[in-house]
């Protein structure tokens, strides 16, 4: 899961499709270029021999706005390795609100938002 979460950051495609189950997985993957990754929190795991289900809450700065992807994935291990195979998107926690320009960045930095992950 964290790992998938660092592939989207990196923007490893590869690693990407090589997590998603061969079921599932979809024959492209297209990564929005204009999205600044900035936190990962895990709020739920839960794992049961080879099935996992992992609730998260990725934060994203998008043009200027702040938002999340808040998702409860599915995983399956198979051969020692899990993999993705679904997930059900939720809200996010919190309100997606733009972002000033002079605030402290969200990804907690400490340098001002207009000075680092702002795009
Ligand atoms: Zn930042």
């Amino acid at each position: 899961m964290r790992s998938r979460y660092s592939a989207y950051v990196m923007h490893d495609r590869d690693y990407l499709l090589q997590t998603w189950h061969s079921e599932c997985r979809p024959p492209e993957l297209t990564l929005e270029s204009g999205i600044s990754w900035i936190s990962l929190q895990i709020i739920d795991s839960e794992h049961q021999d080879d099935r996992a289900v992992v609730e998260f809450e990725a934060r994203l700065v998008s043009a200027g706005r702040l938002d999340a992807v808040h998702e409860v994935s599915r995983f399956v291990k198979q051969d020692g390795r899990w993999f993705y195979t679904s997930g059900d998107q939720l809200s996010p926690t919190f309100k997606s609100r733009n972002l000033s320009r002079n605030e402290a960045c969200p990804c907690g930095s400490g340098r001002k938002f207009k000075r680092c992950c702002l795009r």
